[in-house]
């Protein structure tokens, strides 16, 4: 089939993804719309995708839209004549330590808050449902009656042909090869056998999407990793429609087909892969077996269900997937480039969320706006730096393994850590901080006291379901803030300037509140889309008549500033730029913060001189800063901004 010239929209990637979102544009009413796979469809990832399907995801949203996936694979065959093989077996999770089954009961009881039919299970129960399971061992698991399995490449090709029956074109063997920019947004794609002039880029180009987004200028981090499976020869006698059974503690899942039991994996340490791009000729390729590397999971495996000693192996297979710094996806209009979409980075889990990322983002291009939170996968939670390949490639090490880990609270990653750091990182340190990561930021979460550190004592989580090792830790803090005063570094506010002669105004119409305020005034506020949605939770200082500093969580900055770029009215004499390194934020807050602050600072911190809800210029030490009267700690308080230059001078000048 010939290119056409023009389109509404072109979507770059034929895997379960690409045409979902196809399949979804179509029926939206998106008829001038053309699918681009640079070789055959499903070619990537998806052909050689296991198949599993659940519904429970970490979230209410997720679970809605993996709900919705299920839904659409079990009447797709009805509505386009391509059998989707799906089937409702159930699934069994076990767990085999006490720790494990409290997450698993926990989850069960999310399960059944979202809608999600779930029972918990003995083990007695778990061999019943999967015969010949060893499970002395087992303290109990979970029965999802809904959960299923399903092909692969029939969902895809039965989204394919539900897409084509809308009107989509899908065009096979053309490769994108640049994308086409002017202004600010996609204008078109180049391709192996000419340009399209476009409207929308959909950029689901599954592991390539990394490399896709980067000619648009696009940070999309994901990197490819290695993903292994055995299919065992037939089995006789093996149970027949088994439930899919998962066992995380042995990092391991299995499921029955045709007689045979394929056995994956999810294991700590994995292999990241393509460190140097993918070869041009990729095409229903496997990577090269690595027995040593799975042979762990295995001998578990082996003892765990015992049929697989007499089964031989008919299939050792290798596959790559996309994997991202978080293990959510990637969805949504890329914050660095208008009308160019991004669906992308699925974590071994593409084929059960495909159905309801590609209705969403489909909604997404058609209203301009999310049709739900979709902020758990929103692409602007993802950082520049996040697309660094030595970051992925030591991210990415860990993520995968991270899927069948014991999802404990407060769990930090341990890969690529201190990339982001506050300019009082290192006092903050020697002052016993135990840090997380938010955003690539070194973040103090609680500080181990003196009298521990001298006795030895490393700051550091003991993960736990029960009371965390650091509760009496974190509750002096707390008791210190209520009745005296306490100091926390919010280094890693978001922090953008909005300028010029209407800067005002653009702030007026997205915030909910007045913020024509007189100079120094901070203002509590939500931007608000045109439905009355809140679209960012933001605080809004007016620094001069032509000046305001918008003040946001860490995570959400690229979101607010995409959003306020986003509605400056073409000619409008404003521009916000992302400031966040350059000021270092000391938050002193408590019943005594004033008697602390006061001997520090000639200005007069008294309430007639200095109001709650205003900022003003200060001087403290030898440096100045600027402090803003506010406070979420329920006590007195202000903020201290300080250039990052004087930041380690003025917590000296605090902490003397
Ligand atoms: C071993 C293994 C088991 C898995 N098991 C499961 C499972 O049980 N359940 C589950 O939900 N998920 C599973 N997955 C994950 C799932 O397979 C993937 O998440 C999903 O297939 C990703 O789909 P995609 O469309 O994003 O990517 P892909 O299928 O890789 O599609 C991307 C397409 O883009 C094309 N492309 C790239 N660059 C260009 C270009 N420049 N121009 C045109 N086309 C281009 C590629 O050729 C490719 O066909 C598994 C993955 C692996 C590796």
């Amino acid at each position: 089939m010939d290119i056409p010239a023009k389109a509404r929209a072109v979507i770059i990637g034929g895997g379960v993804v690409g045409c979902s979102i196809a399949y979804h544009l179509g029926k939206l009413g998106w008829t001038d719309v053309v699918l681009l796979e640079r070789k055959q469809l499903t070619c990537g990832t998806t052909w050689h995708a296991a198949g599993l399907i659940a519904q429970l995801r970490a979230t209410q949203n997720m679970t809605r839209l993996a709900k919705y996936s299920q839904e659409l694979y079990f009447g797709l065959e009805e509505e386009t004549g391509v059998a989707t093989g799906f089937k409702r077996n159930g699934s069994i999770t076990v767990a085999l330590t006490d720790e494990r089954m409290e997450e698993l009961r926990r989850s069960a009881a999310m399960a059944r808050a979202f809608g999600v039919e779930i029972d918990e299970i003995g083990p007695s129960d778990i061999q019943s449902r999967y015969p010949g399971l060893k499970v002395d061992d087992a303290v109990g698991g979970v029965w999802l009656p809904k959960d299923g399995q399903a092909d692969p490449v029939n969902i895809t090709q039965a989204l394919a042909k539900g897409a084509r029956n809308l009107g989509v074109k899908i065009i096979q063997g053309v490769k994108v090869t640049d994308i086409h920019q002017a202004d600010g947004r996609a204008t078109g794609v180049m391709t192996d056998q000419g340009p399209i002039e476009v409207d929308y880029v959909v950029n689901a180009g599954g592991m390539w999407a990394r490399e896709i987004g980067a000619k648009a200028g696009v940070a999309v981090p994901l990197h490819a990793c290695e993903h292994f499976y055995i299919v065992t020869e037939g089995i006789d006698g093996l149970t027949s429609n088994l439930p899919v059974l998962r066992v995380p503690d042995e990092c391991a899942y299995y499921k029955e087909d045709a007689g045979k039991i394929l056995l994956g994996a999810f294991e700590p340490n994995s292999k990241p892969w393509g460190m140097n791009g993918i070869p041009e000729d990729f095409e229903f390729d496997s990577l090269p077996e690595d027995f040593d590397h799975f042979e762990p999971i295995l001998e578990r495996a082996v003892e765990r269900l015992p049929v697989l000693a007499e089964a031989g192996i008919q299939t050792f297979f290798n596959g790559p997937e996309s994997f991202t710094p978080d293990d959510r996806y990637i969805l949504g209009e890329a914050p660095e480039l208008k009308n160019f979409f991004v669906a992308a980075g699925f974590n071994s889990v593409g084929i059960q969320s495909a159905g309801g990322a590609g209705m969403v983002l489909a909604e997404w291009m058609d209203s301009g706006n999310a049709p739900m939170d979709l902020w758990d996968v929103d692409i602007r939670r993802m950082q520049p730096f996040q697309a660094n390949r030595s970051y992925l490639k030591s991210r990415v090490s860990e993520t995968l393994g991270l899927l069948y880990a014991d999802h404990f609270p407060y769990r930090q990653v341990e890969t690529a850590r201190g990339v982001r750091q506050s300019p009082i990182h290192d006092r903050l340190k020697d002052q016993g901080a135990c840090f997380g990561e938010v955003s690539g930021w070194e973040r103090a979460n609680w500080f181990l006291p003196k009298a521990e550190q001298d006795a030895g004592k490393q700051a550091a989580y003991e993960y736990s379901w029960k009371r965390q090792n650091w509760f009496g830790y974190s509750a002096d803090e707390h008791n210190s803030v209520r009745n005296n005063v306490g100091m926390f570094d919010l280094s890693s506010f978001g922090k953008i300037r909005v300028v010029g002669k209407d800067a005002e105004a653009v702030l007026q119409m997205l915030c909910g509140n007045d913020v024509a305020v007189p100079d120094g005034k901070i203002v509590y506020t939500q931007f608000l889309n045109e439905a009355g949605h809140i679209e960012a939770d933001v605080t809004v200082t007016r620094l001069s008549s032509d000046e305001f500093l918008v003040v946001t969580p860490a995570a959400t900055v690229r979101r607010d500033l995409h959003w306020i770029n986003g509605h400056i009215p073409d000619g409008a004499h404003c521009f916000a730029m992302d400031v966040t390194v350059s000021e270092a934020v000391m938050a002193v807050m408590g019943p005594e913060a004033r008697d602390f602050l006061q001997p520090l600072i000639p200005q007069s911190l008294a309430n007639e001189d200095f109001a709650f809800g205003t900022a003003q210029p200060i001087e403290i030490g030898h440096g100045i800063a600027r402090a803003h009267r506010v406070t979420y700690v329920g006590e007195l308080g202000w903020e201290l901004y300080v250039s990052t230059d004087m930041a380690n001078h003025v917590f000296d000048t605090l902490m003397a």
